[in-house]
């Protein structure tokens, strides 16, 4: 027998997130990556990387534990939080991924404008599925775009989110095929 080759993007959401939002986010996964989905929660909570002084969650010790619990088969596992996200040099952060690497998170407070009850209308719904499809690309190796309208364009706020198409341009989806092939020699 030939050992379970890792193949499967796993969306871990931690908190609630309607059925209709995961699917949508399943589908789009599944039309830019081509890699089967599924859904399995990997973390209870996030307590472990709360900042009390900043009233946040640190992402990058939430991706080591995703990136630690991922499972034999998952190539990819993309995490979907409610809770504000941080990284040290910056306010806040729509998500983070480790580059090439396993782990990405989204968060959906600020594309959301600060609620956190999930408006399950567009553009919000839209927005958070950009940010998924954009957090996995670093996951694929893609770095920030320069091209305004491609997925892999670093957005700063909501309407920077909202000018991207749903798209990779030529370039991206060139070094994404790239890494495809990379991936399935390995
Ligand atoms: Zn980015
Ligand atoms: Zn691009």
């Amino acid at each position: 027998m030939t050992p379970v080759s890792p193949h499967t993007i796993i969306i871990a959401p931690i908190g609630d997130f309607t059925p209709e939002l995961l699917d949508l986010i399943r589908a789009e996964i599944k039309r830019i990556y081509a890699f089967p989905t599924e859904v399995r929660p990997l973390l209870e909570d996030l307590e472990f990387a709360f900042n009390p002084n900043r009233n946040q969650y640190h992402s990058t010790p939430i991706l080591e534990e995703l990136a630690r619990k991922a499972p034999a088969d998952a190539i990819k596992v993309l995490a979907l939080v409610q809770e504000d996200l941080f990284i040290p040099i910056l306010t806040h952060v729509y998500g983070e991924a480790q580059l090439g690497g396993t782990a990405c998170i989204v968060s959906t407070i600020r594309l959301n404008e600060g609620h956190r009850s999930l408006n399950t209308q567009e553009p919000y719904l839209g927005r958070i599925i950009k940010e998924a499809i954009h957090e996995l690309g670093h996951t694929f190796n893609l770095r920030h775009c320069r091209e305004h309208t491609c997925l892999m364009h670093y957005c700063r706020n909501e309407s920077d989110v909202d000018r991207k198409s749903d798209q990779l341009c030529r370039y991206c989806k060139v070094l994404l095929e790239d890494e495809m092939k990379r991936l399935e020699v390995k």
